[in-house]
This record gives C-alpha cells, sequence and structure tokens, in this order.
C-alpha cells in the first residue's frame, strides 16, 4: 500500500515513534498503574527493553507505533511514496529486529503482549486496551495482541455497547 502523507502527519510520525515515553505509551502506563498493576520500565537487563516489564506475571508489554513496526492490516501503517528503498530497509529492520526479541523472550519464558499504538487513541481505548491486558496477564496465555478493531466498541464513538462502557467506568470511579 502506498499512501502521501502530508508533512505535519509524517513529522508526528517521526517524532512519537521508537522513542521512549511517547503520548500512547505514558496513557497505558498510567492506566496500569491505576489498576494496581507494577512494572518495571524499559529494563537494561531484559532482552529488547520492553516498554513495561511485569515480574508478578513474567509478562512483558510492548507498545508499538504502527507506522515503524508495521502494523499488519492497519490505516496507520502506510508506505511513504518516496526514497522506497531507505524506506522498505528500514522496515525489514524493524520487523527482523522485532521478531529477533520476540524469539527470544518467548524461549526464556517471558510472555509477550503487543500493544500497537492505534489502539490507545482515546482514553477510553486505554481503557478498554487494559481490561484486556488484565485478563491477559492473569490467563497464563503466552502470547497477545491488541490493535484498534479490539477496543473499538468501547466508547460513546463506537456504537451500541457505548452505553455499556460508560456505565462500567462509573461503577469504577
Ligand atoms: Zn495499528
Amino acid at each position: 500500500m502506498t499512501d502521501i502523507v502530508d508533512k505535519q502527519t509524517r513529522s508526528r510520525m517521526m517524532s512519537g515513534i521508537r522513542g521512549k515515553n511517547t503520548g500512547p505509551e505514558l496513557a497505558l502506563r498510567r492506566e496500569m498503574h491505576a489498576r494496581g498493576f507494577r512494572y518495571r520500565l524499559h529494563a537494561k537487563d531484559v532482552p529488547g527493553r520492553p516498554d513495561l516489564v511485569l515480574p508478578k506475571y513474567r509478562a512483558v508489554v510492548f507498545v508499538h507505533g504502527c507506522f515503524w513496526h508495521r502494523h499488519a492490516e492497519c490505516r496507520f501503517t502506510t508506505t511513504p511514496s518516496t526514497r522506497a528503498e531507505f524506506w522498505g530497509d528500514k522496515f525489514a529492520r524493524n520487523i527482523s529486529r522485532d521478531q529477533r526479541v520476540h524469539d527470544t523472550l518467548t524461549n526464556a519464558g517471558w510472555r509477550l503482549a503487543t500493544v500497537w499504538e492505534c489502539a490507545l487513541r482515546k482514553s477510553y481505548h486505554v481503557e478498554r486496551a487494559v481490561d484486556l491486558i488484565a485478563a491477559w496477564l492473569v490467563s497464563g496465555d503466552v502470547e497477545f495482541e491488541i490493535g484498534e478493531t479490539d477496543v473499538r466498541d468501547a466508547g460513546p464513538d463506537d456504537g451500541q455497547s457505548a452505553q455499556q462502557g460508560r456505565q462500567s467506568d462509573a461503577c469504577r470511579k
């Protein structure tokens, strides 16, 4: 897929990603912390320096930018129309690094969640994402992945289950 993004969008994509402590990651951390989960950040002694490490659950969480990490079938996974070779190489390197980190961690007995940034665009999506992560943590499943489509029914703009979502928010607060 080829896409042309305007300058602003491009610079947003460039600035947000691969850096630590991006907005979506902070939002996720805050919500996790508010629910009582305790974690280490970017632990140097864990392969790939995951964004969150939850030793109690032997679990790590990566928050991945869709553009850089090439979230499959995601509307944010655009491909710049110029310098195709440059981007192709860059994306290929990112994908193979992610795969390597994934294999190293799971072989070492870590459980691994990938949270795509498209799942963290609204606060009620972040809450829904943390619901799902919390369920995964206690489930014992090895792997877990959340994208936009997994949290889409969580908010007022998201259709029928909106009312339900608001009610559960009210209960928790
Ligand atoms: Zn995505």
